[in-house]
């Protein structure tokens, strides 16, 4: 396996478990488990992962089974609702995730700090993986190494992710930023939310907290509000900061308070790329 993150770590469960000798080589020397904020699984898929054995029947989870649209009152600073539809989803910590995936490889081979320099085939067909322990030989090889995968190269060359012309901002709040707002907390322990703004919109949902969040317990009294807030900078705004004065101008006066709350600190901004891969394996 070429990468360890989710993909990687969910692969090697599934070639561990089909007899494979697999060892996955993963680039980051760091913990994954820091990396991310919030994602949503939907319930039938958690449920298949943890009936299978590859996700704890531990790992909090914080389902909800409402979705609200929300918008600006036209000409005010209130919340407005527009629709409250059925919309059960698992929203999910993604380090708690990976971590939960991560322990299911266990007895796999994990090599941490091992950027993979190249993969090439060999004449009896096998695949050569070069990394700074020189060069190693496997009959599969996985490219689990992420978006900007180098993998890929091999089934598709020249194959480039297009870029989408909006970004995403990411955030994972502590509770206490909406300690002001108690209604918006009760609408959250129940739902999650669709904010809509002109271009774009922003969704935001509860997770679990990790063991350093909140009270550090795995129940019900540690969460996160997470959110992904897709838009457009302006030509020339810096995309980091942008996420607050989009908030200012477009979210209810409630809305822009907790996401101001967040700091920077707490926020991703990623560019979004399409990719559409005419194959994804080859003998
Ligand atoms: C905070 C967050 C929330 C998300 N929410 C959702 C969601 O709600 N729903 C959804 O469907 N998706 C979501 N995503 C998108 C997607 O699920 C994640 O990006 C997920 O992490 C993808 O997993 P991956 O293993 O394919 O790739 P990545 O997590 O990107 O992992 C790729 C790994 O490969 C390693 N690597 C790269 N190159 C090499 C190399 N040459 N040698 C060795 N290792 C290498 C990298 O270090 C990395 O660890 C979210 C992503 C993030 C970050």
């Amino acid at each position: 396996m070429i990468g360890g993150s989710i993909a990687g770590c969910a692969a090697a469960v599934a070639g561990s478990r089909a007899g494979a000798d697999v060892t996955v080589y993963e680039r980051s020397a760091a913990e994954l488990q820091d990396r991310g904020f919030g994602i949503v699984i939907p319930p039938p898929l958690h449920e298949e992962l943890v009936g299978s054995g590859y996700l704890d029947t531990d790992m909090p989870t914080a389902p909800v089974g409402t979705r609200v649209w929300l918008t600006r009152e036209p000409g005010g600073r209130s919340a407005r609702e527009l629709a409250r539809q059925a919309s059960p989803v698992t929203p999910c910590n993604w380090g708690l995730l990976w971590r939960s995936l991560r322990a299911s490889a266990g007895g796999v081979r994990y090599l941490r700090g091992q950027p993979v320099a190249s993969v090439r085939h060999e004449s009896a067909g096998l695949a050569v993986i070069a990394s700074t322990r020189g060069e190693e030989a496997y009959d599969v090889v996985v490219g689990a190494d992420g978006h900007a995968s180098a993998t890929r190269q091999l089934l598709a060359p020249g194959l480039r992710p297009e870029p989408a012309p909006y970004m995403v901002w990411r955030g994972a709040i502590p509770l206490g930023a909406l300690a002001g707002h108690p209604r918006e907390l009760d609408l959250l322990r129940g739902a999650w939310v669709t904010l809509g703004f002109p271009g774009g919109h922003g969704i935001f949902y509860l997770i679990p907290g990790g063991p350093q969040d909140g009270d550090g317990s795995t129940g019900a009294s540690n969460r996160l509000l997470a959110y992904a807030i897709y838009g457009r900078p302006p030509e020339g705004a810096e995309p980091g900061p942008y996420v607050q004065e989009l908030a200012k101008e477009h979210f209810p006066a409630a809305w822009a308070d907790i996401v101001a709350r967040g700091g920077r600190r707490a926020t991703a901004c990623h560019p979004v790329a399409d990719v559409q891969a005419p194959r994804v394996a080859r003998p």
